[in-house]
Order: C-alpha cells, then structure tokens, then sequence
C-alpha cells in the first residue's frame, strides 16, 4: 500500500473537518496527520478512508470516526512518557494514534481474526506496541499493570472495576458507556479508592463483549 500526495491531502483537509468539529489538540491533529487511515480499512472501503465515518472492519465491528478517535485521544491527555492501555484494538488505527502520543502502548482485542490482522499490519508498518495481546479487555491487562492512561473503544455496559483498579493514582479511563447510545466518561483516579467522574456527551460504539457474549 502507498500513502500518495492525494492521499495526504485528503488527511490535511480531514483534519481540517475534524478542528471545525472542535478538536483542539495540536498533538493530536499533528499525529492524525501523518497515519495513513487507508491501511487500516477494509480493502473494498479504502476510498473512503478520508469520511469522517466509521466503517466495518472484519468480525462485525468497525474502525472508529476520525473524530471519535481524536476526541478521545485528546480527552485522554497522553504524554510521552505514559503508559497506556487500549481494550478494543479493532483495526489498529487508534493504536497508531496511541504510538504517536508515546511509545508505551499497550492493546487488549478478543477477535482472534482481528488480532491476527493487526498483528501482520503492525510488523509491515512498523508500528511496535509494548503489547498486543488476543483477550478480553473487560480483565485489563493485569501483568503490565498499572497504567497512567486506559482507552475503552467498544461501548461498555458498565464500567469494569479491574480497569480501575489497573490505573496509577493520578491516572485517567476514558470509556463510552451504555448500552445502544452511549456517554463518553473520563475517570480520575484521584486516591486509592476515590475517582473524579466526568462526562462528554453522546457516542455510539460497537458493545464491549464479555466472555457470556
Ligand atoms: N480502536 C478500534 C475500534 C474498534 S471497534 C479502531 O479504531 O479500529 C471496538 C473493538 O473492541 C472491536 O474490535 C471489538 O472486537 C473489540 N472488543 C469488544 N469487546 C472486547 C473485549 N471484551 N476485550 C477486548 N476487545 C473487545
């Protein structure tokens, strides 16, 4: 696959979209500006790598809108020294904007037909995340744990304590919850027990399956 000038300009004018949408990180708009959307689509849909759309990927789920993918990551002020976990790795494309915020990259997917395309598409582009691990996200990833910051990109029904617990004190979740439309929430982990809860209105997310489901 190319990334061609067309295909960089088509991003630049995204971009462009995605700042008129709001988004205000210049971090974030910078890293969205040099990843190639296009190798994380399904072959049959790559022409509309540049909407500001989510489409089907494999496994019935679905790479994320751009701007879903830049509000959380903004929302979820990664610095490059942080550690960071995603439960939902899907198509990868989030994980590439993780990798361009710090190295410290952490990714949790239960579609084994999805890991399995990710894991190819990672080592062809070069993209290295500490971990990408095949399992249910809905346990975190306690081996590697804590983690400064933790991105849940399926609609949860609830929030999953172990995610909680698996942050730093000071660190931050970033989770859509609900069940058909869901409430963007950030979570601060302000002591031991004790979490600051924000909300950012309304998304909708593919479900945050368990082992039941
Ligand atoms: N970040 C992805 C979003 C993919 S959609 C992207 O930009 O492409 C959400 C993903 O979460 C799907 O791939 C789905 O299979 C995965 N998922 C759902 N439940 C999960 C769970 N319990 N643990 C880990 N991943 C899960």
């Amino acid at each position: 696959m190319k990334d061609t000038t067309k295909h960089q300009g088509l991003r630049r004018q995204l971009m462009e979209t995605l700042r008129k949408k709001g988004i205000s990180s210049a971090e974030v708009l910078q890293v969205m500006t040099t990843i190639p959307r296009h190798f994380f689509m399904d072959p049959g849909l790559v022409n509309f790598a540049y909407e500001d759309q989510a489409y089907p990927i494999a496994a019935e789920q679905t790479i994320s809108q751009p701007y879903t993918v830049a509000f959380q990551s903004q929302i979820l002020e990664v610095a490059p020294h942080h550690k960071v976990l995603e439960i939902g790795t899907g198509s990868g494309y989030q994980t590439a904007v993780l990798l361009g915020l710090t190295p410290h990259v952490y990714t949790v997917e239960r579609q084994q037909e999805l890991f399995k395309k990710t894991q190819r598409l990672f080592s062809q582009l070069n993209l290295r995340p500490k971990k990408n691990v095949f399992g249910d996200g809905y346990k975190g990833l306690p081996d590697t744990a804590p983690y400064d910051r933790i991105i849940v990109t399926a609609g949860a029904p609830k929030v999953p304590k172990e995610l909680l617990q698996q942050l730093v004190v000071g660190g931050k979740l970033v989770i859509p919850v609900g069940v058909k439309e869901h409430v963007m929430f950030r979570f601060t982990k302000t002591s031991e027990k004790i979490f600051d809860k924000e909300s950012f209105g309304n998304f909708r997310f593919v479900p945050l399956l368990n082992d039941k489901n």
